[in-house]
């Protein structure tokens, strides 16, 4: 199959120079690529239904004669349309044409069809609108496939049955003969020609079950392989002395296990290892992220580097300075802030005294990457919030420096199972302990007939001094963003909070109106914010108590941690209500979970468990290269292909033997897209 990702799309009959482009813009380059490209549903009219057996609102392919076909006529919006009472025998159905003129002659009184369409029950009658329709009872299965504007899903199935009558007699498998028989799994051959054109709908479960288990058996040999590669070159900076005590003696807290162990981990790597460290530090908000990064840059700078801090936005990039400059003030050890607010003049004195080697630690946002910033021995680089950060942003950071240490600190906890595949490049480092003290959030799950008193509640605490997050409903679709929060407010001023001072923030706003609104919000000028997307990240507002967060079901559970963890971090407990009043079982496990633990790492895994992976391999979110089928995989086959990877690396790490030639080929296929450098 191997030759067919040579050979263009355009070799193929009806897909002229502009048809190309379409399928260019769906990534479609080579035939190979073509056959690559999976349906996302069939339509099944190998088996036709009556029409009481479909479930409402389903398509389906139903056997029907036409008993009255009527006039068609010209609607006031100028469609024509064709409407006709059809039957299976036992029950009516009324069918709608819009604009399809073709078949205004073939429609008529006792002819006979296959129809396929969404029946619905309007409770009058059944009804389908626009069905496709067959007068020969060709009995098969339909690849649907996703599509692009100008190119239908029968144009690239044409386009697919050409190329699958190209596949060699036997296609070579990359899956090795014992990982099919162990796994269960059918040959590629099969897999190929039956995703597209299933003779029942079994085989294309098979084929995507088969398809899934190697991308993600792929996904992770190439991310391991990676891991193995990036280790060459050696780091030009190392620690010989680990300053650790030192440091700790300058926290005014003493640093839990958990962050010192961080700590130790990193210095170990900067210290021991042939090459730079590149390692992601896990912890939950609040774990007390930015005192492992402080440890790390007093041993780093105690070593003689130069360290580079660089946070996704400048009110955290300042909050980060604020708190080292606090912590390290005393110790000689010299802190510099770079953003994009920072005058011209005071900029050149930073690039100055960077060159010279006069700061030892600089904190900025992306104004870091500037090519005036030159360091004098830049050693470690390190980047909160790591998934706000384009892998081009961070690579530029890195190249200031000969090959520094890498650092990379996130605050979403993302199951095991998942980091070792995203990051698979980097070591892990996970802060699983909270600093003593730290308050639970109170979580309540309340129905809107409760919002009043929740009002209420809100009111006692802003009385009190605090502040409060209310994250907006969303509304009818029809309505933007802006005017659902809008509406929120003015709701929200005919209550007794409208006697306080609301602070709007929502999608649409520019980064830099988002950022006076949290500052004004941070210096308590604004006592509740009404937000209708998620509030930055990261930020810290130690007076906010309440996190209220209306329609609770529309998010997932790793956003409502996220949006928990904005509450909780002062000295004064908090609570956080979850307003909802969709009772469906999933709603209510998600929202129970959520009032039984504050655990991000065990509400991770609960979401894992609850969605599969497939949501989250959809969201894009993660920096892995373009996934085609593993977003219908599970949780089975996730597990599945990391034992089986590990097996096939462990007597075999460059996938070097013969019989590994076709998962090789693959894994490089896959991550050549990407460049490879996405990973990091
Ligand atoms: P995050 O991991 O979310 O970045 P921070 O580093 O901002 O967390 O720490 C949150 C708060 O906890 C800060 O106010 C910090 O001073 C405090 N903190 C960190 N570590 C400890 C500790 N070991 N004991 C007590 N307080 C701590
Ligand atoms: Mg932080």
């Amino acid at each position: 199959m191997a030759s067919l990702f040579k050979r263009s799309i355009g070799t193929l009959g009806g897909v002229g120079p502009k048809k190309q482009q379409l399928f260019e813009k769906l990534g479609i380059r080579s035939v190979g690529d073509l056959l690559r490209y999976y349906p996302r549903a069939y339509e099944d009219w190998s088996e036709p239904k009556k029409i009481a057996e479909v479930p409402d609102n389903t398509a389906a392919c139903v056997k029907v004669r036409v008993e009255n076909a009527h006039k068609p006529f010209v609607a006031r919006t100028g469609t024509i349309l064709l409407k006709a009472e059809v039957t299976d025998g036992d029950d009516m159905m009324t069918v709608t044409f819009f604009n399809q003129r073709y078949l205004f002659d073939k429609i008529k009184d006792g002819g006979e069809f296959l129809f396929y369409g969404t029946v619905k029950n309007n409770g009058i009658g059944y009804e389908m609108l626009s069905p496709t329709v067959s007068e020969t009872a060709a009995a098969c299965i339909h690849p649907v496939y996703p599509q692009t504007a100008g190119l239908t899903t029968r144009q690239i199935e044409a386009a697919v049955r050409q190329a699958a009558a190209l596949l060699p007699e036997k296609t070579n498998d990359p899956l090795p003969e014992e990982i099919l028989k162990e796994y269960d799994l059918c040959s590629l051959d099969f897999a190929i020609r039956k995703i597209h054109f299933p003779d029942k709908m079994e085989d294309a479960e098979i084929s995507r079950k088969r398809l899934a288990f190697e991308e993600m058996l792929v996904l992770q040999l190439g991310m391991a392989r990676l891991k193995g590669s990036s280790k060459k070159e050696r780091a030009s900076l190392k620690i010989n002395k680990d300053y650790s005590d030192e440091f700790y003696k300058l926290l005014p807290f003493e640093p839990t296990g958990a962050q010192k162990r961080a700590a130790a981990q990193c210095i170990n790597d900067m210290m021991n290892l042939s090459c730079p460290m590149n390692r992601l530090i896990q912890g939950d908000v609040g774990s007390g992220k930015t005192a492992v990064a402080a440890a790390v840059c007093y041993s780093a700078v105690k070593n003689g580097m130069q360290c580079a801090f660089m946070a996704p936005t400048e009110i955290l990039a300042v909050q980060h300075f604020q708190s080292l400059s606090a912590l390290l003030g005393s110790s000689g050890v010299r802190i510099e802030l770079l953003t994009g607010s920072v005058t011209p003049a005071r900029k050149r004195n930073v690039y100055e005294a960077l060159e010279n080697g006069e700061i030892d630690i600089i904190i900025g946002t992306h104004a870091l990457i500037s090519e005036k910033v030159v360091f004098k021995a830049l050693g470690l680089v390190i980047t909160d919030e790591q998934h706000r950060f384009g892998v081009a942003q961070r690579a530029a950071l890195i190249s200031k420096g000969d090959s520094p240490h890498i650092m990379v600190m996130s605050a979403t906890p993302i199951p095991r199972t998942l980091a070792l595949m995203i990051f698979g490049d980097l070591e892990l480092s996970v802060l699983d302990e909270m600093p003593p003290g730290r308050q639970k959030v109170d979580t309540y799950f309340i129905d809107s007939s409760k919002r009043t008193r929740a009002y209420g509640f809100l009111k006692k605490h802003i009385e009190n001094g605090n502040q409060c997050y209310i994250v907006c409903p969303l509304v009818e679709q029809n309505l933007s963003e802006l005017k659902s929060a809008e509406e929120y407010i003015s709701m929200l001023e005919k209550t007794p909070l409208g006697e306080y001072r609301l602070g709007l923030l929502h999608g649409k706003m520019k980064p830099k109106d988002k950022e006076e609104v949290m500052e004004e919000f941070a210096a308590g000028r604004i006592d509740i914010l009404v937000s209708t997307t998620v509030i930055e990240v990261g930020v810290n507002v130690p007076n906010a108590t309440i996190m209220m967060i209306e329609n609770a079901e529309r998010f997932g559970l790793s956003q409502l941690h996220q949006l928990r963890g904005r509450v909780g971090r002062g000295k004064d407990k908090a609570y956080c209500i979850l307003v909802s009043d969709n009772f469906s079982a999933g709603t209510v496990e998600r929202l129970g979970i959520m009032c039984r633990t504050n655990n991000g790492f065990e509400i991770a895994d609960a979401d894992l468990k609850m969605r599969g992976p497939g949501d989250f391999f959809g969201s894009r979110q993660h920096g892995l290269p373009e996934l085609k089928v593993a977003d219908m995989s599970s949780m089975d086959i996730l597990e599945q292909t990391q034992d089986a990877a590990k097996k096939i690396l462990k007597d075999d790490p460059e996938l070097a033997l013969p019989g590994h030639g076709g998962l090789r080929f693959e894994t490089e296929r896959l991550f050549e897209k990407t460049g490879g450098e996405q990973l990091q």
